[in-house]
């Protein structure tokens, strides 16, 4: 029994759906797609990140060079402020010297709070020979200077330029000095001496010690002439620096903007900014610097967790891609079964369509409401009722066309009775029905209950007319075969009994053992005739020796052995096909002329003769040989004539001829196995014309 559900798809579809579920290449261009964006995602997040970088960094610089800007700035007043200080100093000693010479007493100068010495190591005059002559301290007397460049750039020079030496070990003071010098001109130019002030270098350092720069940092002031006069890089002061050769030193000198650069250091070779500013009116050019790293310090913690986030946002994307592609592709592989499914399931449509199309079979199935759902050809023919029209009508309907009693008007077949059989035996019921009309069919019914939710039942209908007709048949000549044999067999047994009585006298001893034998001989044909009929129904020509007959050769050998009845002439055999040969069994061939010569003979006991012709025809190129058996006899009647082939039947019931019924029956089968034909034209009182067709062979 097929899948109901499986017959509601195709029956309903009509015909097979290919577009049910997606391609799965779709699929695949939304995992192409899904990983795309991914990647995406990704790298935006990415230049997000390196965007904020950028910002921060940029941030970082600008913030960098205004500290370093602001920096400097402080460092340019504080060395501005010393330096005037320094220069007043000197000035003041300029002036002294130039208007009392010798008795310039510094100390006492300092004491009456005119000049302010606290800063400087110590402050002088060097004498136009080079020889330390005053000074605020103790003067170790002759002390030669004029090997030293701050002397010696006064005697050359002849302006009133400041001079300001990078440090050196004082020879007077005894300690680390810068010397701020001043030239002193006499009031006829002439050169009377240098003012010197010597500033202690560790004034500044100590100054940029307490400014946080970090441990790199460098806080520097260098002269126009590129030497440091005061470095500070951390904690360490280095005065030994020579910057005029570097790339930077011309744009630091070259103009009284201040500026930056960046650059890393060939000694240390630390990257640092660096910032510089001109002081005006001093050759000193004050120079700032924090180590990039340092400056990066503080956001690069906030970079790196924000580069953990990053991180940790793209592993999310890949994990969610990881996750869509998994079920993606279990979607996929999902789609890929109910394809197989559904293409499973459209063949076994199709095939069941098929068979549904072409079954014998009628099927009728019907929905919850017993209406008829579904209908195949065969159905609406055995129902007589178009396709079209069956569908949607109820069980009343279905009985009707099945048809109804003439006299009680009752159907012939109830589809409720038949269901709630179906429901004690297993949910199938069956009936046998000969509905009334002129269709005169008998029909198997067999009704399924099915457990689909749109199916409620199926009814199979079965055209059982033939096998029903084959049936009666059957019956019908088993009933006459028994009594066929009973007649004789009851004259045996009633004359057997006569010849068992004691009393019985010879002669009618004598007719009785005679016509025992005769029926006996009856019994005997009937019963050959019946195997010989059994034989040909059940093989066929399975055990026929074929063979090339001449049927004029046959028909003439048969005449000569037949036993022609007293006062009669044997056949009269003529015809142009005499020689004419087909392909047959020589013996079969051989009982189905005898039979019909025989009969020919039988039913013309008034005499005349029996004409046997043999013609050859063709009929559409095919050759035929035409044998007829006529004679001049009893003849039949046309009711006669239409019944002579069914079996034990006999026209002549007069019981004046032997014979069984079976004769024609046989004759028939013999030449229907051999492709031919067998016709029989009669008239009653006139004769009778059997003509058999075989197809001519050579
Ligand atoms: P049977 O043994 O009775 O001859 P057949 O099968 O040979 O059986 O013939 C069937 C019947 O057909 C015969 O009983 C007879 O009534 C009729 N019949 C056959 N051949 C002829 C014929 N040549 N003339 C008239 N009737 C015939």
């Amino acid at each position: 029994m097929p899948d109901l559900r499986t017959l509601k798809i195709g029956f309903v579809s009509g015909s097979a759906n290919h577009n049910i579920v997606k391609k799965p290449t779709s699929v695949r261009w939304l995992l192409v797609l899904l990983w795309s964006f991914a990647a995406g995602l990704t790298a935006l997040t990415w230049l997000h990140v390196s965007q904020l970088e950028r910002d921060a960094r940029e941030r970082e610089i600008i913030a960098a060079k205004r500290d370093l800007s602001n920096l400097s700035r402080l460092m340019q007043e504080h060395a501005v402020r010393t330096l005037h200080s320094a220069d007043q100093v000197l000035r003041f000693i300029q002036a002294g010297y130039k208007s009392v010479g010798m008795r310039l007493d510094l100390n006492k100068q300092i004491d009456l709070g005119v000049i302010d010495a606290g800063i400087f190591n110590q402050i002088g005059v060097i004498n136009a020979a080079g020889i330390y002559v005053i000074g605020n301290q103790t003067v170790t007397p002759h002390i030669d200077l004029s090997d030293r460049e701050h002397f010696k750039v006064h005697l050359k020079d002849t302006g009133d330029q400041i001079f300001i030496s990078k440090p050196m070990l004082g020879r007077a003071s005894g300690k680390w000095s810068i010397q701020m010098t001043r030239r002193i001109t006499g009031r006829n130019g002439e050169f009377l001496g240098v003012a010197v002030v010597s500033l202690d270098p560790a004034y500044f350092s100590q100054f940029y010690g307490e400014l946080d720069i970090g441990s790199n940092g460098l806080m520097a002031l260098y002269g126009l002439d590129g030497l440091a006069r005061v470095r500070k890089i951390g904690a360490e002061n280095n005065f030994s620096s020579d910057m005029s050769r570097s790339p930077y030193f011309n744009q630091m000198v070259s103009s009284m903007a201040p500026g930056g650069f960046t650059t890393r250091s060939v000694v240390d070779h630390i990257e640092r900014m660096y910032f510089y500013r001109r002081i005006p009116d001093f050759p000193i050019i004050v120079l700032a610097a924090i180590e990039t790293r340092m400056m990066h310090m503080h956001s690069d913690s906030e970079l790196t967790a924000l580069k953990t986030q990053a991180w940790l946002v793209t592993l999310l994307i890949i994990i969610v891609s990881a996750t869509l592609t998994y079920y993606f592709k279990s979607v996929l592989r999902f789609v890929g079964a109910i394809q197989l499914a559904q293409s499973k399931i459209e063949d076994q449509v199709q095939q069941l369509d098929t068979v549904f199309q072409l079954s014998p079979g009628g099927f009728l199935s019907f929905d919850p409401e017993h209406r008829v759902s579904f209908a195949n050809p065969a159905s609406s023919s055995l129902l007589g009722m178009p396709l079209n029209a069956l569908i949607g009508i109820g069980e009343d309907d279905v009985e009707r066309l099945f048809g109804t009693h003439s006299d009680t008007g009752q159907p012939i077949i109830s589809l409720a009775t038949l269901r709630s059989d179906a429901r004690q035996h297993s949910g199938t019921a069956f009936r046998k029905i000969v509905p009334p009309g002129p269709l005169k069919r008998a029909l198997a019914i067999q009704m399924r209950l099915s457990q689909s939710a749109s199916v409620s039942q199926i009814l199979h209908l079965r055209d059982i007319t033939l096998e029903t007709e084959v049936e009666l048949l059957k019956s019908e000549f088993l009933a006459t075969a028994a009594h066929e044999l009973r007649t004789p067999m009851a004259s045996i047994y009633g004359f057997s009994e006569i010849l068992l009585q004691p009393d019985t006298d010879d002669d009618l001893r004598k007719e009785a053992a005679e016509i025992i034998y005769r029926q006996s001989g009856v019994m005997v044909t009937i019963l050959n005739e019946l195997l010989d009929l059994a034989r040909i129904e059940s093989r066929g020509d399975s055990d026929f020796k074929y063979e090339l007959v001449t049927v004029g050769g046959l028909i003439t050998d048969i005449a000569h052995h037949f036993k022609t009845p007293a006062n009669r002439q044997g056949p009269v055999i003529s015809g142009a096909g005499l020689n004419a040969t087909v392909k047959g069994d020589k013996s079969k061939l051989r009982q189905a002329f005898l039979n019909v010569i025989s009969n020919a003979y039988k039913y013309s006991p008034g005499g005349g003769p029996v004409q046997v012709d043999i013609q050859t025809t063709s009929l559409d190129g095919v050759g035929k040989v035409e044998v007829s058996v006529r004679d001049f006899g009893i003849g039949m009647t046309e009711d006669q004539l239409g019944r002579i082939f069914t079996r034990f039947y006999r026209a002549d019931t007069s019981g004046a001829v032997p014979g069984t019924g079976l004769g024609l029956s046989i004759t028939k089968d013999i030449i229907a196995l051999h492709k031919g034909e067998i016709k029989v034209q009669s008239q009653a009182g006139v004769g009778s014309v059997v003509i058999i067709t075989l197809p001519e062979s050579s």
